[in-house]
């Protein structure tokens, strides 16, 4: 991997996400020679993927490179690499770039989309993940409207409008919120030949409510608002088969559609050599301590989605989230000065700052400890957290202006096929 020798310990961080990117950002100011490896060579902002999805933002303004993140340290190094394996008996890291030797190791990989073991699910509905993902998904959406209108066969023509977005977490409830505004402010004008109402949005909850990971109030707020929007809302209705044609749930209710995304969940995203039961727990995360260590290992850690401690706040860990990912980050970047100057490390506390989810315009739901509100305010407050967040003056500014014209024009113009997705071509409905 060409990595200077150096006599400063050598920490190894696999993942330039939220949890590996905040743990970086520490470590590089210390003596040690950091290196990231990761498979993209940008982090990717996670929470706005869906409004790249539906054409709101343009992909480039939720991405920025790693290497400019750190660029002004000397002991940082970055390789664009998957890893395949941790080889724990020789402290290595096997990857498809070569292999790379470690005195501290840090798993910072993140999760994937959980189908739950539903494998003609995962073969058949999109993802949303990654921003390549995020741009099929786009591509697809733009692409049944156009194979609509060339569509003699009402039950084909159907199908391509008909949305399944299976899961109503905060990404599902996101995602269906942003299509109902497409459906509402968008296709009339773009589609004026297109029978606009019988696209349908169907957003399936396996659990009694939606967004059950917030509170009642913001579960209820947030089904009137996707109500108000038009979008189906189906709750205690998981779904049990999808074959590319039709979405089979827990009773008779079936929907036969071209799309159907799977927003139901996420398991850690584990790498070989560390994913023997013995390391995981629930959800696919390993099992680390207080201090993130993981279990058996005195310098190996595990921070973020992947990472689970359990505690007596948080008995199944803390929740997939970006806030548990940049603060254990931050806190093990601490740990990690404390280590490498002979003292004791200091364990995990998680601050819970509460939570959020947009709907639409003027429509968001917010909970913090006290304070439970929803409309206007929580929409500014959330657009405000995510621009906070943001990494990058440009994508803050660009983002920006963008909200600021879609929100004066109702309009969302990055709905572009750049990349045509081919999977309706062969569309046996
Ligand atoms: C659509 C969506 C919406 C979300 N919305 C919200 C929200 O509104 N609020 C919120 O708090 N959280 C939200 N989340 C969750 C949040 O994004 C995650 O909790 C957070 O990204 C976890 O950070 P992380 O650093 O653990 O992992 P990630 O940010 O996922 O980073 C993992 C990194 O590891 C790299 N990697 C993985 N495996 C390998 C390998 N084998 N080799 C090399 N590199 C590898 C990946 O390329 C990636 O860069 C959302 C997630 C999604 C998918």
């Amino acid at each position: 991997m060409n990595i200077p020798k150096s006599s400063l310990p050598r920490v190894i961080i696999i993942g330039g996400g939220f949890a590996g990117i905040s743990l970086a950002k520490k470590l590089a100011r210390q003596k040690a020679q950091v290196i990231m490896l990761d498979k993209h060579n940008y982090h990717t902002f996670q929470p706005l993927l869906y409004q790249v999805s539906t054409g709101g933002l343009e992909p480039d303004s939720i991405a920025y490179p790693i290497r400019k993140i750190l660029s002004n340290y000397s002991n940082f190094f970055f390789r664009l690499a998957e890893v395949n394996e941790i080889d724990t008996e020789n402290q290595q890291v096997i990857s498809d770039i070569g292999n790379l030797e470690y005195d501290y190791l840090v798993l910072a990989t993140g999760s994937v989309t959980n189908y739950f073991g539903n494998k003609e699910a995962e073969e058949h509905s999109m993802g949303m993940k990654t921003i390549p993902e995020a741009l099929d998904l786009r591509s697809l959406i733009l692409e049944n409207f156009e194979q609509a209108l060339l569509e003699d066969s009402k039950q084909r023509r159907d199908a391509l409008m008909n949305f399944v977005i299976v899961g109503a977490g905060p990404t599902g409830v996101e995602l269906a919120g942003a299509l109902a505004e497409i459906k509402k402010g968008i296709l009339p004008h773009d589609y004026p030949d297109l029978e606009v109402k019988n696209v349908q949005i169907n957003l399936l909850q396996a659990t009694p409510r939606v967004l059950d990971a917030m509170s009642e109030h913001a579960s209820r707020k947030a089904e009137a608002f996707l109500t108000d929007l038009g979008v189906n809302v189906f709750v205690n209705t998981p779904v049990t088969s999808y074959d590319g044609e039709i979405v089979k749930t827990n009773s008779s209710l079936t929907f036969r559609s071209a799309t159907v995304i799977w927003a139901a969940g996420v398991k850690g995203a584990t790498v070989k050599g560390l994913d023997a039961d013995d390391f995981i727990t629930r959800m696919n995360r390993i099992k680390v301590n207080e201090y993130n260590l993981v279990k058996g290992f005195e310098n190996i850690f595990a921070v973020g989605d992947i990472a689970s401690m359990e505690t007596e706040d948080f008995p199944q860990g803390h929740p997939m989230m970006a806030q548990p990912a940049i603060q254990q980050g931050r806190h093990l970047g601490d740990n990690f000065e404390r280590l490498l100057s002979g003292k004791a490390m200091e364990p995990f506390k998680y601050n819970d700052k509460g939570s959020m989810a947009t709907i639409g315009r003027n429509k968001a739901v917010v909970d913090f400890n006290r304070y439970k509100f929803h409309g206007m305010l929580a929409w500014f407050l959330w657009m405000f957290v995510h621009l906070f967040f943001l990494i990058g003056f440009r994508n803050r500014l660009v983002v920006f202006v963008n909200w600021v014209y879609n929100y004066i024009r109702f309009d969302k113009e990055a709905r572009l096929i750049i990349r045509p997705y081919r999977k309706n071509r062969d569309l046996k409905i």
